[in-house]
Parts: C-alpha cells; sequence; structure tokens
C-alpha cells in the first residue's frame, strides 16, 4: 500500500471560508488518521483571480486551526518558503512542467492547437445556446488545419491554446468514496483547454499533473468540483497515469436549504474568530459539517486528536450539510463552559467592553474585577464578543423607574426598610468576607421566607433591570462601594 497522501489546494482568491477549512481538515484527519502526508500546495495559475496577501492569511489561518501539513508552503518571518520533496508548491512556479506535459499530449495526438478568435467563439457559443445545444468547441482546429498550417502559425506566434481530445462515445466511471459510482458520458465533455493563450495551465491540466507528480492518493474536495472530475479522469487516461481514488464533500447549505453564500452572513473563517468564538468549538462544528461520528454515537463535542481517532470518509453523507449558526453557538458555549477562568479572561481581552463609570484600574484589581464579571457571565455565554452585552450594569451608570424597585403588592415603607436592611448587611461585610459563598449566605439568611420582598428590590437597585443574575453575585462582581453606592441611590428615589 502507498503512503496515504492528501492535499488542501486553495487559490490564493481571499480569506480562508467555511468549505476551505472543511475541505483542509477533512484532508487533514484523513492523512493523520491513515499515518500519511497532508500537503498545502497553492494553485495560483489564474492571474485574474489573484489577491495580495492571500496566501499569507491562509498559512496562518491553517496554523490558527493546527492543521499541521508535512509538505508545501509555509510563513517564516512574514516571508514564503517552500519544503518538501515534491516542490515547487506553488503552481505558478511549475509553468514549465505543465507546457512539457501538454506538448506530450500534442505529440501523441491527445491534444490539439487551437487558434480560434474569441471572438470566433463566443458567436459559436450564441449558436449553440438558440439552437439549445450545449456549449461545445466544434473542433475547427482539429478537422481543418494540416501540420504546416499549424506550424506557420506557431512560428507567427498566433496566439494559441492547448485543448484535450476528448474521446467521444464513452462512458467515464468512477468510484466515489463519498457517492458511490458516478458517471458522466464523453459526449458532454467539451475539448477542454490545457494551455491558455497566455501560457499558463487551466485548473484541470495544473492540478491533474501536480496530484500525479506530487503522489496524491486521495482527492477530498467540494462538490462543486464532481463535474471536473470527468475531465481529469479523461487526462489520467491520456497520461497513462492511474487515477487517485476521489471523495467529493456535500454542499454546505443555508438554513433555508439553498447553496451558502455570503449573503447568508458570515462565510470566512476570520468572520468567526472575530466574533469570539474558539478555535475547537469551530473545528468541531466544521468537522460535523457532512460527517458524523457514526452509528449510534451520540457525542458531538470533538476534540481535533479525538477527531483524527474517529473520522472514517465512510461517514461522510451525500446529502448537503446545513451551515446552523444556532449549533455553532450551542457548541462554542460548550466550549466556553470548559474554559479555566483564567484562560477566559486571556482569550476575551479582546472583546471587553468600555465601561462609562470608573471600574478598579490597573494591575490586579482591574484584572479581578473582569474575572468576577466572566465567573458570573461564563455558562450563559455563547461567544466572546458576548462579554458584558446583557450586563450593562457592570459598566455603566443605571437608570430605572423606581417602581420597578417593587416586588408585587410590597408598601413603600417596606420596600425602604429591606433596601435599608440590605445596605446594612452590606456594611457589615468586610472586604475580606466580601465573596460570592459568603454575601449569598448572608442576604438568603436576611430573606428568610420572603425572598422576592428582600431580595427583588436589591437586584434592581444594583442593576435597574428586570431580568440578571441575584443580587449576592452582582454585588460581588461590583464591589462594595459600588454596591453601596446604587442601594442609597434607590432609597433616596423613594423619599
Ligand atoms: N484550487 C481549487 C480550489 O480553489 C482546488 C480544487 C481541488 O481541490 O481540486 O478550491
Amino acid at each position: 500500500m502507498p503512503k496515504i497522501r492528501t492535499r488542501f489546494a486553495p487559490s490564493p482568491t481571499g480569506y480562508l471560508h467555511v468549505g476551505g477549512l472543511r475541505s483542509a481538515l477533512y484532508n487533514y484527519l484523513f492523512a493523520k488518521k491513515n499515518n500519511g502526508d497532508f500537503i498545502l500546495r497553492l494553485e495560483d495559475t489564474d492571474q485574474k483571480r489573484y489577491v495580495e496577501g492571500a496566501l499569507e492569511s491562509l498559512i496562518k489561518s491553517l496554523e490558527w486551526a493546527g492543521l499541521d501539513y508535512d509538505e508545501g508552503i509555509y510563513l517564516e518571518g512574514g516571508k514564503t518558503v517552500q519544503k518538501g520533496n515534491f516542490g515547487p508548491y506553488m503552481q505558478s512556479e511549475r509553468l514549465e512542467i505543465y507546457r512539457k506535459c501538454a506538448k506530450q499530449l500534442i505529440s501523441e495526438g491527445k491534444a490539439y492547437y487551437c487558434f480560434c478568435a474569441p471572438e470566433r467563439l463566443e458567436k459559436m457559443r450564441a449558436d449553440q445556446a438558440t439552437q439549445k445545444q450545449a456549449p461545445m468547441y466544434d473542433r475547427y482546429c482539429l478537422e481543418n488545419l494540416s501540420p504546416e498550417e499549424i506550424n506557420q502559425k506557431l512560428k507567427e506566434k498566433c496566439p494559441a491554446t492547448i485543448r484535450l481530445k476528448v474521446e467521444r462515445g464513452i462512458n467515464i466511471e468512477f468510484n466515489d468514496l463519498v457517492r458511490g459510482r458516478v458517471s458522466f458520458q464523453s459526449d458532454l465533455i467539451d475539448d477542454q483547454v490545457l494551455i491558455k493563450s497566455d501560457g499558463f495551465p487551466t485548473y484541470h491540466l495544473a492540478s491533474v499533473v501536480d496530484d500525479h507528480l506530487m503522489e496524491i492518493t486521495h482527492i477530498i474536495r467540494g462538490e462543486e468540483w464532481l463535474s471536473s472530475t470527468p475531465k481529469h479522469i479523461l487526462l489520467y487516461k491520456a497520461f497513462g497515469w492511474t487515477p487517485p481514488s476521489f471523495a467529493h464533500l456535500p454542499l454546505l447549505l443555508s438554513t433555508e436549504r439553498k447553496k451558502l453564500s455570503k449573503r447568508d452572513g458570515d462565510v470566512s473563517v476570520e468572520d468567526y474568530i472575530k466574533k469570539g468564538y474558539l478555535k475547537g468549538a469551530i473545528i468541531n462544528f466544521v468537522a460535523l459539517l457532512g460527517w458524523t461520528p457514526g452509528k449510534g454515537e451520540t457525542q458531538e463535542i470533538f476534540s481535533l486528536n479525538e477527531l483524527v481517532g474517529k473520522f472514517d470518509l465512510k461517514n461522510v453523507n451525500k446529502a448537503g450539510a446545513v451551515f446552523d449558526i444556532q449549533k455553532l453557538n450551542w457548541i462554542n458555549s460548550q466550549y466556553i463552559k470548559k474554559l479555566s477562568i483564567d484562560e477566559l479572561y486571556e482569550l476575551s481581552l479582546p472583546f471587553f467592553p468600555s465601561p462609562s463609570i470608573p471600574l478598579p484600574r490597573g494591575g490586579e484589581d482591574e484584572i479581578n474585577f473582569w474575572k468576577k464579571v466572566l465567573t458570573v457571565e461564563q455558562d450563559r455565554l455563547v461567544n466572546l464578543s458576548g462579554v458584558g452585552e446583557s450586563h450593562e450594569f457592570f459598566f455603566e451608570d443605571i437608570d430605572y423607574d423606581k417602581e420597578l424597585l417593587r416586588w408585587k403588592e410590597m408598601t413603600d415603607d417596606n420596600l425602604k426598610n429591606n433596601l435599608e436592611k440590605s445596605k446594612n448587611i452590606l456594611e457589615n461585610i468586610t472586604d475580606a468576607d466580601w465573596t460570592r459563598e459568603i454575601l449569598e449566605k448572608k442576604l438568603l439568611e436576611a430573606a428568610g421566607e420572603k425572598r422576592g420582598d428582600f431580595l427583588w428590590p436589591l437586584r434592581v437597585a444594583l442593576t435597574g433591570e428586570k431580568k440578571s443574575p441575584p443580587p449576592h453575585e452582582v454585588a460581588w462582581v461590583l464591589g462594595k462601594k459600588e454596591s453601596l453606592a446604587r442601594i442609597n441611590k434607590a432609597i433616596l428615589i423613594l423619599k
């Protein structure tokens, strides 16, 4: 058995998209599960679609995700370097290889030069469209040019493409590891361009040549490439090479079951990082977009290592995978719950809201303040950008209608007395005793049977909100001074 080798072969057209991350992840998981190699190759032969900085950003995203590859392109000191025995790994540095391969096919009569001007091809396609025919090159150059004419045109440097001479009337079949047997009629396949008139290869030629020369054993990619596969198989056949195995991953769908697009919200991995989704959660979620751990398995939370252990192409679905943000939110909240407060603090640093009231500033006090906020919020947090979102009272002056202080039918006197009582209790708790446990104990003791009468006014005095965490948690975060100031303010409002 040859060593398993997979590749992620993005084009440098922008940020890493969720679908791209899934392809990279499945290629990584499959390679690692089988002690194989995972390779990063750049498909940068379409100069028009090149986006500056896209390669660097792709590499950083893969690094961030922990999808370590064994060969390919790396960033070192801000510069790209290539490592591995099958390089170069940038297709733009392999142009000679593609040209040589294409010429070999010409010399064997399996490909031919085409000198048709773009205008002629356009007209041909328009005529075919009006006659409701599939757009196909009419083989004008193959059938009408003599070898002398071809040589003459090449000598005159007439713009030329090289096309594959697709064998007519055959059935192209292959066994897709996700979809099973797939077949295509060669009569519906155009004599595809292999080398463009600018001398660059097309995706089809470059990827087939590279997958072969780089000894890729399994091609795992999105379903949108399925219709390219028969073309690739024809190319393998023309070269006399054995095709690798193919696995086409299901389409990503929106919750409306349409193909996922920018219109459905964020599709780039960076957007999710910026919103405070955790790495483990994003990978966990993306792994489940089309893959399930197998029959009867109910586990939904997996580390990258666990995924390596469990991944199997047999358990990748054919049906489209719905990108459900609610599921990502749930997975993310599970990951947040598992963090220690110190970890949560470090990860949340970029997301802290800017307060409009004086908070402890600088050093341990400030760190402790934020850690307290996070302790109260941890179990309810969906993503890190939500820190403080529903608890503005921690960072802002509060304003509320005095009637909100009243629990049910309690009288003004009762209300005032209970706030005074809270104030006394809190005043008598020392700074050293200002812990959640002690605050809770003392307040519950004082509340006795009538919890609502006692705790509701205090909670509103501290938060100004109908809903919030319980008063002992809020007082713990706010600290003694601010808590007492807020209770005093409530007592004044009632006067
Ligand atoms: N360069 C293609 C892309 O941008 C790669 C497709 C493939 O994996 O063959 O996704």
